[in-house]
Order: structure tokens, then sequence, then C-alpha cells
């Protein structure tokens, strides 16, 4: 069984939203990560990703093709926002969603729905809940 963190075959939430975060979180601050030059001022304290304060969005920081292969190239100095988004959690399937990608559970499993199955008034399925399937 693979072990092997889903987002780095994802990169989702890093082309979908705006990345905003402290200004101090920068390496404008003595105790700052994220370099200064991969961010821009959003607000007089807030700075976001270069990239991603943009209708069309993607962090400077992102390597690779979304959905494919990606990898955050800041990884270890990245910005609280960022270690805020973790895979299966709301903010990561509305942006999996946006690009077209299956929802995943918070142990990065592809939630597999059927969209037939929703659609329809099922009498096993009054809800309307979605239901895995095979
Ligand atoms: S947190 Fe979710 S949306 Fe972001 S890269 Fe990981 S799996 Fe993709
Ligand atoms: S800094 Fe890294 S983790 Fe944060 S949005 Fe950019 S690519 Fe994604």
């Amino acid at each position: 069984m693979s072990h092997s963190n889903p987002c780095i075959r994802c990169g989702a939430c890093c082309a979908y939203f705006r990345v905003s975060f402290y200004w101090g979180e920068t390496t404008a601050h003595p105790d700052g990560t994220v370099p200064i030059e991969l961010t821009e001022p959003v607000s007089p304290y807030y700075v976001a990703m270069r990239g991603t304060n943009q209708a069309k969005k993607r962090c400077v920081a992102l390597a690779g093709e979304v959905g494919q292969e990606v990898n955050c190239t800041i990884y270890a100095a990245r910005s609280s926002s960022c270690h805020e988004c973790q895979a299966g959690d709301e903010r990561c399937n509305r942006a999996r969603r946006a690009w077209g990608m299956p929802e995943m559970d918070a142990q990065g499993v592809i939630q597999k729905v059927c969209q037939k199955v929703c659609d329809t008034n099922d009498a096993a399925n009054p809800q309307g809940t979605f239901r895995a399937i095979d």
C-alpha cells in the first residue's frame, strides 16, 4: 500500500486560493521564513504569495503541473496559511472540485462519487447523499 503524500499529485490549493499571511512570516522579519521577493503586499500588514493575488491564480513557488506532479519549491519555508490547508479538509476539496478532481478524505483516499446516483431520486438514497461506489 502506498503512503505517499497525495499533494504531490495535486497542487490544486496552490493554484486556486489567494495565499495571504502576516508580513512577519517573510524574510523581511528576522524570524520570518518566506522569501520576501516571492510575495507582494495586499494590505499594510499582510502579503500574498505572488501569483495568487490575481484572477488566474498560481503560486509562484509551485513547480510542476497541477493534477499531475507538483512540488512546493519553498516547502520548509512556506507560510502558516500553506500549513493550514490539509489534504481532505474543506478547503482542499473546494480547490480539487474547482480543478475537476475528485474529493479525498483525511487519509488522502480518493472518494469515488457516482453523479448518476446522486442526481437521481434513488429510493435507497432518499437524501441524495453522495455514495461511494466502485
Ligand atoms: S491539500 Fe488538497 S488541494 Fe492542496 S495539494 Fe494537497 S490534496 Fe491538493
Ligand atoms: S508556498 Fe508552496 S504550499 Fe504555499 S501556496 Fe505556494 S506552492 Fe503552495
